[in-house]
């Protein structure tokens, strides 16, 4: 039998598993003093204030995707990647008192769209700052990878290994997939070794092998570090 991914729960199940990924985020966020806003985050150049602010930002965005799909009126993510950019760069220079005031603020408005969301607008297309095209239920999974990850980047005390297993085990078969569609990573075979010995390839690749926990393999596949799985090697980017 496979595991369950994301997107095979009820909604309400995955809105849980949104929202606890949100306060786990914004429990991370609560232990960064104002003092330390400006130290680096695991994200290359992005101090912990673009973070939060992009984390923001990023709410902002999705209730934009919500009310895209709740009206008809189409309210892109962002106007553009430029607009995006300048967004955190702006959002960057904020007090820490303002940026948490944003966070808060743009977490309860999502919950909100979600919540107050009709029926029919959760299959109401949309399309991501990629382009793609998808439903508005799609912005559940978006936000969990956003919070989840992002926990960790924050630097704080958050690890993988904090994240459920259903948003690890959908993000092993995301980012192989992303992978693929840019024409990279075709040589990796991700092995999980479970608890029982258990062994699952993950791609169909046959070159280099990379072992390690469901975390570990995670960690390496978002590009976060080799912590957890036994590889020199780099992945590929993601996103
Ligand atoms: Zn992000």
């Amino acid at each position: 039998m496979t595991a369950a991914l994301f997107n095979d729960l009820p909604r309400e199940e995955r809105l849980a598993v949104a929202r606890r990924g949100a306060a786990h985020y914004s429990g991370q966020l609560a232990l960064v003093d104002n003092a330390d806003f400006g130290e680096p985050t695991l994200l290359e150049g992005w101090t912990r204030s673009h973070l939060i602010a992009h984390v923001a930002y990023n709410a902002a965005a999705l209730c934009n995707l919500m009310h895209w799909a709740t009206t008809g009126e189409k309210t892109p993510m962002y106007a553009s990647p430029e607009a995006r950019g300048k967004e955190i760069e702006f959002g960057a220079t904020l007090i820490p008192d303002a940026l948490r005031n944003l966070h808060d603020h743009t977490i309860a408005r999502l919950d909100v769209a979600w919540r107050d969301a009709p029926e029919e607008a959760w299959s109401h297309q949309v399309k991501t700052a990629q382009g793609r095209d998808v439903p508005a239920e799609e912005t559940l999974w978006m936000r969990t990878r956003e919070v989840w990850i992002h926990a960790v980047d924050l630097d704080v005390t958050a690890g993988f290994g904090d994240i459920p297993e259903v948003v690890l085990r959908t993000l092993l078969h995301e980012i192989p997939g992303k992978w693929a569609g840019k024409n990279v990573g075709e040589d990796l075979v991700l092995v999980e070794e479970g608890g029982a010995g258990e062994r699952v390839a993950v791609t169909e690749g046959a070159g280099t092998e990379v072992r390690g926990s469901l975390a570990g393999l995670v960690r390496w596949a978002a590009g976060r570090g080799a912590q957890g799985v036994d590889t020199d090697a780099e992945p590929p980017r993601w996103l």
